[in-house]
């Protein structure tokens, strides 16, 4: 028997732990005629090239698309910042019926010589898809024109998910990506590029700096905070570790394919998983020092922040969590952060996870807990309120629907101004969740859930 209420459709995309065997159905289209949480395939090459920061962005499409996206990541940068700007076509009636290339070049005209940018990227939405402009054409005339890569990225909104946008970026990042240069012999270099975070409030610039305490030198991150040049260089690295593997995973494996580059999945959420991670490193590089350093910065790095840590979780033991967010790695770490300070995790959903992510999700949650994958507003309103969580973590859409509930609300994507990573994130990452347990302010929504102060 499925689960009452919910679209016929959608029941093998939800499974409770404990209940009937059932393996969730993922990584599919979404339901036709079904609202999802998921973005567009361009949102999601957007958000995963944006924060290369010394590239021109240029959307070519309506200027709804760009402006659904701009800034969309609080991305910070050392120094270029061309990236912030959200460059369009702006495309109207007239260019649909007619044909948007001659404004795409009159814009690549004006912008190039003007800004002078290294790179451009430049988008395609949905009516560019419908209409059929060359992009590719007129990205290859505007870089022979130029002498720089002008690079066409495939992602008018409707051809797929939000997967297929983090799989044409890294199609054009991989374009970019130039052979490694000859090693001179006996080089140990210890180097690895860092995949999958975008220095949201400055967290690549945290691990890089663990990582250099450790001896382990950042060759390039994709893509917070990264340069064209840097991105040409990235198959002279030894090892590539990838954070947010649903929008890197692809392209680890292309640079594994094409140039042997070993990758490891991490993640720098958590203070159990940093320390794993840190130890996955060293245990790759084996090398005595690295392993060395890597154990002294995990004693003193947790030596520091258990105090806070504890605190929080005195105040917080008992709460009940639900989680909605992009990513399978992210909410596998969440399970174990929230087991850090006393939650439990109700609800844990994603809009792209991967089978074998689901799985590990399966494992960790307790008896009754409710995975969903692909979910709609309808499903996480049901199933908080069912499970009785006291917290929901999202995204930029799901944070209307906890406050309409009146459900307190932590903001893990982008948004937010703090780091969440590595040890300085874990304790920012309990604050904010003990400071928004204990807002008087969900008491005073109407018709929302009520909760005790913590
Ligand atoms: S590409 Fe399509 S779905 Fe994406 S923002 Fe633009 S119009 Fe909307």
């Amino acid at each position: 028997m499925g689960v009452p209420s919910i679209l016929e459709n959608r029941q093998q995309s939800i499974v409770f732990k404990g209940r009937k065997k059932q393996e969730i159905r993922c990584e599919t289209d979404s339901e036709a005629g079904c609202v999802s949480q998921r973005a567009c395939v361009y949102c999601g090459a957007r958000v995963v090239l944006n924060p290369v920061a010394d590239a021109l962005h240029l959307v070519h499409g309506p200027i709804g698309c760009a402006s659904y996206t701009w800034d969309i990541r609080g991305s910070l940068n050392s120094g270029a910042d061309l990236y912030r700007n959200s460059f369009s076509t702006d495309l109207k009636e007239q260019d649909i019926i007619f044909g948007g290339e001659k404004k795409l070049t009159a814009a690549l005209d004006e912008l190039i010589p003007q800004f002078q940018p290294p790179l451009v990227f430049v988008y395609s939405t949905c009516v560019v898809g419908v209409i059929g402009d060359d992009l590719d054409a007129v990205c290859k005339a505007a870089s022979l024109r130029y002498g720089i890569p002008v690079k066409p990225v495939q992602s008018s909104g409707f051809i797929g998910s939000k997967s297929a946008g983090y799989r044409a970026a890294c199609d054009v990042l991989f374009q970019l990506i130039e052979p490694p240069q000859p090693l001179e012999k006996d080089t140990k270099r210890f180097r690895l590029n860092y995949l999958g975070d975008f220095n949201l409030a400055g967290e690549a610039w945290i691990i890089r700096s663990y990582l250099e305490r450790i001896g382990v030198t950042v060759n390039v991150v994709f893509t917070g905070d990264s340069r064209y040049e840097q991105i040409r260089g990235a198959a002279n690295a030894d090892l590539n570790i990838i954070q947010c593997a649903g929008s890197m995973h692809y392209l680890a494996g292309k640079l594994q394919e094409a140039y042997g580059i070993p990758c490891l999945s991490v993640s720098f959420l958590g203070l159990d998983d940093t320390a794993e991670t840190l130890r996955a490193i060293a245990r790759h590089f084996n090398d005595p020092s690295i392993s060395e350093q890597a154990e002294a910065l995990i004693a003193e790095e947790s030596a520091r922040v258990m105090p806070a840590i504890l605190k929080y979780k005195s105040r917080l033991q008992g709460k009940k969590a639900a989680v909605y967010v992009g990513g399978g790695f992210k909410a596998i770490s969440l399970i174990k952060q929230f087991r850090e300070i006393g939650m439990e995790v109700v609800m844990i959903g994603t809009q792209t996870g991967r089978k074998e992510e689901y799985e590990k999700m399966d494992s960790l949650v307790n008896e009754g807990a409710v995975i969903l994958d692909d979910a709609n507003p309808a499903e996480l309103e049901r199933f908080m309120l069912e499970q009785g969580a006291d917290l929901l973590v999202g995204g930029v859409k799901e944070r209307p629907l906890a406050y309409k509930l009146g459900v307190a609300f932590v903001d893990h994507n982008h948004d937010r101004k703090h780091p969440l990573s590595g040890y300085a994130g874990a304790v920012n990452f309990a604050a904010e969740v003990y400071s928004t347990l204990g807002s008087p302010v969900w008491q005073a929504v109407q018709g929302g859930v009520r909760h005790g102060r913590v």
